[in-house]
Parts: C-alpha cells; structure tokens; sequence
C-alpha cells in the first residue's frame, strides 16, 4: 500500500461484499435485497458501493433524497433506487431519472398522482410508507380507504412496494412494542392487500431487525450499518468486516515548554515538557470538536496519541510525548469498528454519526 501523503477515507470493496453476503446468510434465499447507500454510502462513497453491489445482484437501493438517487444514475446504477423522503420540489427530476418516490401522505400521493398524470405516465412505481410506531414519516391505517381510492382511480402508479420502519429493532428491551409494529404492518398490509387486489414487495426490517426479526424479513430486507460493519450486537459485528478507514499524516512536531499553550483560546496548557504533532484534520472533515481536551485520540505506530486542546477547523493536535514518530509518519484515526464504536461512545453519539459525518473535503481511496 501506498505511503499516506494526506488525509484519506480508504473503503475496503471486499470487506463490503464480505458483509452483503454475510447479511444474506441471516435471511431466506427467496428475499429480496435492498442496500441503503444514503448519506454518501454511509459517508463511504455511495457511487462506488453502488457498483459493487450491483455487480452482486443486489435488488434496490435507498438513498434519502433525491439529488442521491440523481448521483446514481449518473455514474451508471441501473437497478431501481427508491427515494425515501422525496420532496415535492424534486418531482420532475425523479420522474426525469426513473426514480422511485416513498409516499407517505395524502399530500405526496396526490401531488405525485397529479404529476405522472400530467405527463401521461402509466404505472409509475411508486412506495406505500405506513407508520407503525416510530411516528417519523408514513401514513396511519386510516388513510387505507383513501389511498385505494386515489390509486384505484388512476392509471398512472402502480405500487412496488409497501413498508414500514422499526422504532426500536436494536433495543432488545424494546421486544413487545417491536413485536406490536410488526402485528401492525401485518394487520394493514392484510387489509390493503385484499382490496388493491395484487401484492407489492413488502418490507420493514433496517439491519438490526434483519439480525433480531426474522419474523419480520417479509419479502425484502433493507441493509444499511451492516453492509459498511456493524450491527447493535458485538457477536454479529465480529463476523462482519471494517469498509472505511481514516487515515492522515504527522504535518509539523513541535515540543512545548512547561507553561506553554497549544491551540485556539490556549485551552491546553503544559504542566512539563511534552511533545506534540499536528495532523491535518479538523472539525470540517468530520472529526467533532468535541473530541478536543483528551476526549479523542488517534494512533501512530500502534500508540494512542490524544488529542490535546480544542479541534481546529483544518487540524488537531495531540500528544506524542515519549512517542518516537516523526514528520510525514502515518497516523490512524480509525481502522476497526472497535475504534469507531469506541470513538463515538466517547462523545455520546453512534458509528452511524461517526462514519457520515467524515466531510466531502477528505479524499476518498477506494481499494
Ligand atoms: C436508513 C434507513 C435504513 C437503514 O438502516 P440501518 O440501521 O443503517 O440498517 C432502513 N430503512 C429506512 C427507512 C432508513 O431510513
């Protein structure tokens, strides 16, 4: 490998196929697959996942809106791309790039409705969004009768799919109102099913109900976490492999008197002689400012070294004291989930939120 000349986000292909295939071994082989690659992929590279993915077969895809279903399509993605929170404003460039839009009120269907009417456009896929429980996006069991209507009223859509989405599918002491959502979307999509007269794709599993419901795989299970490496529980995690690493390099070394500060309004100041090194990272690429004051680390030839005063925007510096590296050395943010799960529970956050939040500005190796 390469020697790390700048700040990179590496993202292991193999390891993502790894973890695709290591999903599919938990569920039936009649299930359909649709990978969740929003959010830049997971903050990874959504366009390169994509490819991936598609060259394994994977059945759909799911971003969040639709400027990244837009991305898809341009480098190539021919498998459809469910939008799950399109917005209006957006409807002609998902009709535009055959996209397919999360309905999930009165307001969007007869919006969309309108629109593909509009242009003339017969069976449109569209997606029927209930809400079961966790009270984000979805209509409620007593839109069923009002949404037949509408849809039995026009040529123009033909619903793919009706799903719904778990509250609570990694919080095991959340069982019983798990189980309840399930009974719902059962008991709805029953109802619904029998006076639409023909059966879209159903699903409502994201990765931890994939790995704790299989009573609720249904026809077709949405991996998101679990494809870049993790799962809620440490045993699943351990079978599946770290896609992205964070890597940078040691810029300038600089030793710092006792009495001396290091960084913006001296938050650090030394009670001995210690020697730091600036990496060129800050709170723009992703690294949260508050994991400046020792709250966050990185490792250079397998030692920790903490960050030491507050994040810059650009940089961060830590302590290498008794460390013996020098300029140009390589440094590692992370390259396990340990570390990223580590790292997040340091600042009360997830590795969902670690991993998105690496910024577009850190350049991206994909091997
Ligand atoms: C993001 C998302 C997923 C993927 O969830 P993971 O926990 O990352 O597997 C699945 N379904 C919906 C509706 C989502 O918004």
């Amino acid at each position: 490998m390469s020697v790390v000349q700048e700040t990179i986000l590496e993202i292991d292909l193999k390891a993502l196929q790894h973890n695709f295939e290591y999903l599919k071994s938990t569920f039936h082989k009649e299930t359909k697959t649709l990978a969740v690659v929003k959010a830049y992929g997971y903050g990874t590279s959504a366009c390169k996942v994509a490819k991936q993915l598609e060259k394994l077969k994977v059945n759909y895809f799911a971003v969040a809106y639709t400027k990244e279903g837009v991305s898809l399509r341009e480098v190539g993605i021919k498998t459809p791309i469910l939008i799950l929170h399109p917005q209006l404003v957006n409807i002609k460039t998902i009709i535009k790039y055959g996209l397919e839009p999360n309905i999930y009120s009165n307001r969007v269907l007869e919006t969309f409705i309108k629109e593909f009417e509009s242009e003339n456009l017969k069976n449109y896929p569209i997606h029927i969004k209930f809400n079961t429980g966790l009270n984000r996006l979805g209509f409620s069991e007593n839109d069923i009768d009002a949404i037949l209507f509408k849809i039995q009223n026009s040529e123009s859509v033909k619903i793919k799919s009706i799903f719904s989405h778990l509250a609570a599918s990694e919080d095991l002491n959340e069982k019983t109102f798990s189980e309840d959502q399930i009974k719902t979307f059962k008991k709805i999509t029953t109802q619904f099913i029998l006076k639409l007269g023909y059966t879209p794709i159903l699903h409502m599993t994201n990765t931890s109900g994939i790995l704790n419901y299989p009573q609720a795989h249904f026809d077709m299970v949405r991996m998101g976490i679990g494809l870049y490496g993790f799962s809620n529980d440490v045993i699943h995690t351990k079978k599946l492999k770290n896609v992205a690493t964070l890597k940078s390099v040691i810029s300038q070394i600089h030793s710092i008197e006792k009495g001396k500060s290091v960084g913006y309004n001296r938050a650090f100041k030394a009670d001995k002689l210690i020697r730091t090194a600036t990496i060129p990272i800050g709170h723009a690429d992703g690294i949260h400012r508050a994991f400046g004051n020792g709250v966050g680390y990185v490792t250079i030839h397998g030692q920790k070294a903490s960050i030491i005063g507050n994040v810059c925007m650009d940089m961060i510096m830590v302590n290498i004291t008794g460390m013996s590296c020098q300029e140009g050395d390589e440094v590692i943010i992370f390259d396990s989930q340990k570390t990223i799960n580590d790292l997040a529970k340091k600042i009360n956050s997830i590795s969902y939120e670690i991993l998105t939040a690496i910024s577009q500005r850190v350049r991206r190796i994909v091997n």
